[in-house]
């Protein structure tokens, strides 16, 4: 067979991307260093894991594993490049994995976010235990429309083994491979003013959009449980104390007093006038209510000091309720 005297032309993206599938990205990755108690106890004090097992010898000897032994979602961690990770992709070594990120990155899909992971282990590592693992692209969905923009979920299986060519556990890890939505252009219109941005909208739903509806008619409520009486805020569906469903609100009488509160220069979004004062309310009725206090020079503006209720539109269509100092 010879390709003679054929045109060559290159196949359709969905058509390269399915040459990915079913292979191993390249050698194994080897961990560079054992199973290690140093790298284990920066590892619990980062997550907050106190567990004796990891880090207390003699707790540990006592304990099942009679030593210590890696907190198994350590897994991956053992085999990681560090500090290459951040550079450039295109500079980093090369495997099959970073070469179809390239290839969906020169077709425009440049952005990338991991969605989900999934995680077996099948048995403790010890400090001494040498880590490999193994890659495969197991799957690439064909091109899926999403709320980030429309791109490939990228599904890999990586095999861990350990130095004597055990299966210690193995990952599943996802990511979207994606073209972030463009932002519209902006219009050109002459000489006119621009209008001025508005402020970012809530998310409405089931589970708040009555506390919104409410503002807009220029009160404040509370969410109240129907079973035990205690009061909540942001609304949910459920009482955190006796995990009742069944609700109503009461009327917030308005009064409060600065819990804590901070004077924001930057970053500054459109739709704000800076300097914005952020603050936590404690409202009179018992609950708390994050929001801005105006009509005051920033400066002022301390702990415990007593604000008023005040619902007012901060654009066209956006009513929020604000606080202003109480008139003493
Ligand atoms: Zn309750």
């Amino acid at each position: 067979m010879t390709d003679a005297g054929i045109s060559k032309t290159t196949p359709p993206l969905s058509e390269q991307l399915q040459a990915f599938v079913g292979r191993e990205i390249g050698a194994p990755d080897v961990a560079r260093d054992p199973v290690n108690e140093a790298m284990i106890r920066q590892w619990c004090e980062a997550l907050g894991d106190a567990n004796p097992a990891y880090t207390e010898v003699d707790a540990a000897k006592a304990s099942v594993h009679a030593g210590l032994v890696a907190p198994p979602t350590m897994l991956q961690a053992w085999i990681l490049p560090g500090v290459e990770m951040a550079r450039p992709m295109a500079e980093q070594r090369q495997d099959l994995q970073k070469q179809l990120h390239l290839l969906l990155d020169a077709a425009g899909y440049a952005a990338v976010v991991a969605t989900d992971c999934e995680q077996e282990y099948h048995r403790y590592l010890k400090p001494g235990d040498r880590v490999s693992a193994t890659t495969v692209i197991q799957s690439i969905s064909a091109e899926k429309a999403t709320a980030l923009g429309i791109g490939f979920f990228i599904d890999t299986r990586t095999t861990f083994r350990d130095q004597a060519g055990e299966e210690v556990g193995w990952m599943r890890f996802r990511v979207l491979k994606f073209k972030p939505h463009q932002q519209p252009a902006p219009v050109q219109t002459g000489a006119a003013t621009p209008a001025k941005p508005t402020r970012p909208r809530p998310p409405l739903g089931h589970d708040n959009g009555w506390w919104w509806e409410a503002v807009a008619r220029g009160e404040l409520p509370i969410q109240r449980c129907k079973d035990c009486g205690v009061l909540r805020h942001p609304p949910r569906p459920m009482c955190g104390k006796c995990q009742s469903t069944r609700w109503d609100s009461i009327t917030a009488s308005g009064k409060g007093t600065v819990y804590s509160y901070v004077v924001v220069h930057h970053p500054q979004f459109p739709g704000f006038d800076y300097p914005v004062v952020a603050a936590v309310i404690d409202l009179a009725e018992g609950t708390r209510l994050v929001s801005n206090i105006v009509g005051v020079d920033p400066a002022a503006v301390h702990i415990g000091m007593p604000v008023q209720l005040s619902i007012e539109a901060v654009d066209d269509g956006l009513k929020l309720p604000l606080f202003r100092p109480a008139s003493v």
